[in-house]
């Protein structure tokens, strides 16, 4: 087991999705955790196996809202704020406070502790993007006023609230534009495409492909998302740096994947495209890979195995499907 080191990360949003994964690489890197969450879209259930294990705190707590979780911290990861589509439309204005009031509290504890903070910022930065693929230095093609802004503006307030912190007052900040991310742990029903596919395939029912379904999403396993966030943490890099995948799959192709390694016989069914849905995404990951000396290492078709076999054992069933 690693030895303990005196050194502490609060993650907001802890105990959702990527952060469940990012405390527990963390304490397992003898890293004390402190989790922040209000559980709008995260719950206990992702991290009921860290509550008993050392160095590991769990507070409740509404990030928008100033706090003081106490202890000191050399490190923040700010994940708090919904991230699917069907999550963010649900809660519009909480996810444009998360990204607002809640990165404004996130920065004041980095900046009171001296503790470096990192920035789970995203790939919708860029909007539906007009240049391809997408480098940091791509300003972005985002409709202000559409149902997305909500979580689009919120995370560009948020990166440039980390910049004017980071140029006004010194801070030590680093942020990172994730791009889409599956594993374990995703709810069944959030509405993103890889766990509404894995549910469906897995209940027979059709799986709903958005409009004619090649519209891509370069789509990255969340063992190496937290990796990119953590070799961010460990860094000097400011930033912004993409931290995604660069297998890029149409929509059509994740329908086709999940039916093959779940060995369901589902049809597809075509629905309506959601508004301002990007066409493409695809990261330059250059700068990740030259300054953090990180890449994904997991490949999509492991990635989804290693999901499946999440959603097969939450139903209590064997984690490889007979039918394969
Ligand atoms: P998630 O919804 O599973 O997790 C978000 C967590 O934040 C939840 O536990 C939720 O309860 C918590 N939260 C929300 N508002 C809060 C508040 N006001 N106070 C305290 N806690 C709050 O989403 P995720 O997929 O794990 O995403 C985590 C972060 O990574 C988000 O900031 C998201 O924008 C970013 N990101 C994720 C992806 C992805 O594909 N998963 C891609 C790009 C960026
Ligand atoms: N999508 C789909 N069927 C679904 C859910 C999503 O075809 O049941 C499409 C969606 O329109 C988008 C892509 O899959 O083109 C990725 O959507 P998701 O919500 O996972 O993430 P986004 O990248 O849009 O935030």
């Amino acid at each position: 087991m690693a030895r303990r080191e005196e050194r502490t990360a609060m993650v907001t949003g802890g105990a959702g999705f990527v952060g469940s994964h990012l405390c527990e690489r963390l304490l397992d890197a003898g890293t004390n955790v402190v989790c922040v969450d209000n559980f709008a879209t995260g719950s206990t259930g992702n991290v009921v196996h860290l509550l008993g294990r050392e160095g590991f705190r769990l507070v409740e707590a509404d990030l928008t809202e100033p706090l003081d979780p106490g202890g000191s911290f050399d490190l923040v990861f700010h994940l708090a704020s919904a991230a699917s589509p069907r999550d963010y439309l649900r809660l519009p204005v909480e996810t444009l406070e998360a990204g607002s009031l809640g990165t404004h509290n996130a920065l004041r504890l980095a900046e009171g502790h001296g503790a470096r903070f990192i920035l789970a910022s995203t790939s919708e930065v860029y909007g539906d993007p007009l240049e391809y693929p997408q480098r940091e230095s791509y300003w972005g093609n985002v409709n202000p006023v559409g149902p997305r802004s909500v979580y689009d503006e919120a995370k560009r307030y948020a990166e440039s609230l980390t910049m004017a912190c980071h140029r006004a007052h010194g801070t030590d900040v680093g942020i990172a534009r994730l791009f889409n991310s599956y594993g374990p742990r995703l709810r069944p029903g959030d509405g993103r495409v890889i766990p509404t596919f894995i549910r469906q395939a897995l209940d027979g029912e059709p799986l709903t492909v958005a409009g004619d379904g090649l519209q891509t999403r370069s789509v990255c396993y969340v063992d190496d998302t937290v990796e990119g966030l953590l070799a961010l943490a460990r860094s000097d890099l400011t930033g912004p740096v993409n931290i995604g995948s660069e297998e890029e799959l149409s929509v059509l192709a994740l329908a086709d994947l999940v039916k093959g390694l779940t060995g369901s016989d589902s049809p597809i069914s075509f629905i309506g495209r959601p508004v301002d849905d990007p066409r493409f995404r695809r990261p330059d990951i250059t700068l990740a890979a030259t300054r953090l000396d990180w890449r994904p290492r997991v490949r999509v078709e492991e990635g989804l195995r290693r999901t499946i076999a999440y959603f097969l054992t939450e139903r209590g069933l064997p984690p490889v499907p007979d039918q394969v």
